[in-house]
């Protein structure tokens, strides 16, 4: 059982986040080309190439610099409204592991949740929104209170964050989108989920995964 996450586990989820979203682009791109402009898939490709060279090139070792260099290279993506908010989630979760080297269970659901906090300083989109919120939020508090419970495992946190993070995306289906440029088919993005959303719980997997895999 794995009960801390460091450096290095933060570095291999990351990878693994990266490869579910680039192994899915083609989806993200179609479920954006409903009411966006079809680049979501593309958009996150580039974030996430930039991410893995932010792990590259990263420095020092510490969990800080890593969320740190990662954010501030997502935040330099071009495209729209990915990069911001992307980038603001990781920047944020680097400000808040600062002097930590190891984030148990509660920990790191404290550190997704000062992520999400930062995300909701660039947005006004509430849970109902149809936007990436809706993965977000609930992927925290389900991790929140999985953490609360007393859970230690690393690998059962995520997995409440996937469970979480999953149901919001799919839940999207159902809602009209009041942000981003779906807002403007109104009632005609009812039917297809957010795909901001999706990245989000695509990310959420990629994270459960590495930790289920080698832990
Ligand atoms: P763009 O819409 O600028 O082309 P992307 O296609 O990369 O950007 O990303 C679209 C996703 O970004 C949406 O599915 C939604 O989840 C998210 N998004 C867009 N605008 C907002 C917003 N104002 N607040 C929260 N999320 C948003
Ligand atoms: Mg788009």
């Amino acid at each position: 059982m794995l009960e801390s996450v460091g450096y290095d586990e933060m570095v291999r989820m990351l990878r693994s986040a990266a490869r579910m979203v680039r192994d899915d682009h083609g989806r993200l791109s179609q479920l954006d080309s409903v009411g966006g402009d079809g680049d979501h898939g593309t958009t996150m490709v580039r974030a996430m190439t930039c991410l893995e060279k932010a792990i590259d090139t990263s420095a020092s070792r510490d969990l800080k610099s890593l969320l740190y260099d990662v954010g501030w290279a997502i935040l330099g993506v071009d495209g729209g409204a990915t990069g911001p908010l992307l980038g603001t989630f990781f920047m944020s979760m680097s400000e808040a592991v600062a002097g930590k080297e190891v984030l148990d269970a509660a920990g790191l659901a404290a550190t997704f949740e000062a992520g999400l906090a930062g995300v909701r300083t660039q947005t006004k989109a509430q849970i109902g929104d149809k936007t990436m919120i809706d993965a977000l939020a609930p992927a925290v508090a389900a991790m929140r209170e999985a953490a609360a419970r007393g859970v230690k495992d690393i690998e059962q946190i995520l997995s409440q964050g996937v469970l979480g993070a999953n149901n919001g995306a799919v839940a999207t289906k159902g809602m009209q989108a009041r942000f981003g440029r779906a807002k403007n088919i109104k009632e005609r993005s009812i039917g297809y989920e957010d795909p901001g959303a999706t990245s989000v719980a695509l990310i959420f997997f990629g994270f459960w995964k590495e930790v289920e895999d080698h832990a």
